[in-house]
């Protein structure tokens, strides 16, 4: 399970997929025009320097998907939401998630490897799960989504707890939990960053 779970952080393929969703997501929001004044909605996307992104998908991931609308006396931003970014953290959503998820069990051997692959500090990687178990249940997104699991998810082992919750190969459980967590990714969501 673990291992899988390590083995995603460089699976090229999955954060290929990962793009193509937050296309789908900025293309819907874009067709549907100014949420505020409903004028045309014009790409005017933020430069990223996100840090946990495979070799390879390093300037496709560049960019946060925004928009601005083409109103006369006030432009509005409109940026949809993210599978990929995780409000305002500097890395990856996914790899906010994994890493604090294995973090829950982490030997220090198992915190080196995790160290090399990707850089994260043990200090960065306590302030993600400080956020997880005490900002994020606080949240309005998860006060809406918790009711949805019959037998409650535990707040003290998240998110490792959620990710347990979904079934299937590691890439779904975490693309689930992703998904789960949309309206965290900024947009009009307005979340404490970690
Ligand atoms: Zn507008």
């Amino acid at each position: 399970m673990i291992v899988m779970y390590e083995a995603l952080l460089s699976d090229k393929r999955f954060f290929e997929l990962l793009l193509r969703l937050d296309e789908d997501l900025a293309g819907d929001a874009r067709a549907a025009g100014c949420p505020r004044c409903g004028q045309v909605l014009h790409a005017a996307h933020y430069r990223r320097k996100p840090r946990g992104v495979p070799e390879g998908l390093v300037d496709r991931y560049g960019k946060r998907l925004s928009f601005c609308c083409a109103g006369d006396a006030k432009r509005h931003r409109r940026t949809p939401s993210s599978v990929r970014f995780l409000g305002r953290k500097v890395y990856l959503g996914a790899v906010v998630v994994l890493v604090s998820a294995l973090r829950g069990g982490a030997t220090p051997v198992r915190m080196a490897r995790l160290d090399e692959l990707l850089g994260v500090s043990r200090r960065t990687v306590n302030r993600w799960r400080g956020w997880w178990t005490e900002i994020f249940p606080q949240t309005r997104c998860w006060a809406q989504r918790a009711g949805l699991f019959a037998v409650p998810v535990s707040t003290a082992q998240l998110p490792a707890s959620l990710l347990d919750r979904f079934a299937g190969p590691a890439a779904s459980a975490l693309l689930s939990l992703l998904r789960l967590v949309l309206p965290i990714s900024g947009g009009e969501a307005t979340v404490r960053a970690m």
